[in-house]
């Protein structure tokens, strides 16, 4: 007998009371901080992700500075609280890869040609991880750089799918992400059509990723839809 837990019920319920096409709740709180040039905190479920843009400001050390347009510094950290485990407050190597991966999906929006011999800092802070961090992390960090008013081509929009049970599913949650049989987080920029992001962990066929795909892309025009709904709050004031 296997002792794999149930994930998806006879109804097609998940752990969390989630249909498989169900996004977690989002909630969007912009101009979280004061000091920052441009914030959020991005809650998903129960991932919290604090955002903050610094910039474009002057370049230290100097050397590292391009002639021809900014340079993206990005720093993903997870708190040592923000999961059931206490995590060592020390850099993994996990975090640097991730801050690496995350700056790639920026590269492609963010007009940096506009500000030569600059740097625009990024700082994305998990404080509560949940499973799709990375995602929520590109989500977060696009809000928070629009909220600096920083040029983009588009909004990166991420969300991550996964096949759970046998079924592809929308949004993994940790337990999801962790006995599930494949989990593939993307990052989308409606406007341009193109992905940015597109990483996968774990197997499935050549129909199932056609079909992770598409969802992916639906969920992620979700999320889209959310951060214009609340940069339009925030932006556009209604003249009387
Ligand atoms: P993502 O958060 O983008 O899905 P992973 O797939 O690497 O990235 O991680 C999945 C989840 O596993 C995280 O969101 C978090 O909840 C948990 N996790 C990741 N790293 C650690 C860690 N060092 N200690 C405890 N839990 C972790």
């Amino acid at each position: 007998m296997s002792l794999k837990k149930q994930l998806i019920n006879e109804q097609g319920i998940r752990t969390d009371g989630r249909g498989i096409d169900d996004l977690r709740p989002i909630k969007i709180t912009l101009g979280y901080l004061a000091h920052a040039n441009g914030s959020v905190l991005y809650e998903q479920g129960k991932n919290k992700i604090l955002a903050a843009v610094f910039g474009p400001s002057e370049v230290h050390p100097k050397h590292a500075e391009l002639p021809d347009r900014a340079i993206l510094r990005v720093r993903y950290r997870m708190a040592p609280f923000s999961t059931e485990e206490r995590k060592s407050p020390a850099p993994t190597r996990r975090e640097i890869e991730l801050s690496m991966v995350i700056r790639n999906a920026l590269e492609s929006v963010v007009l940096t040609e506009l500000f030569p011999r600059t740097a625009i800092d990024i700082f994305i802070e998990v404080l509560q991880a949940d499973a799709g961090t990375r995602v929520a992390g590109v989500t977060a960090a696009a809000l928070a750089l629009a909220d600096a008013g920083i040029p983009m081509k588009g909004i990166t929009a991420g969300c991550a799918v996964g096949k759970v049970d046998g079924k592809i599913v929308c949004d993994l949650n940790d337990i999801e992400d962790k006995e599930g049989e494949a989990d593939m987080p993307i990052v989308y920029i409606p406007t341009l059509g193109k992905i940015s992001l597109l990483q996968m962990d774990g197997l499935m066929t050549q129909e199932e990723f056609k079909q992770a795909l598409s969802k992916a892309i639906n969920s992620a025009m979700k999320v889209y839809q959310l951060q214009v709904n609340a940069l339009k709050t925030k932006y556009i004031k209604v003249e009387r």
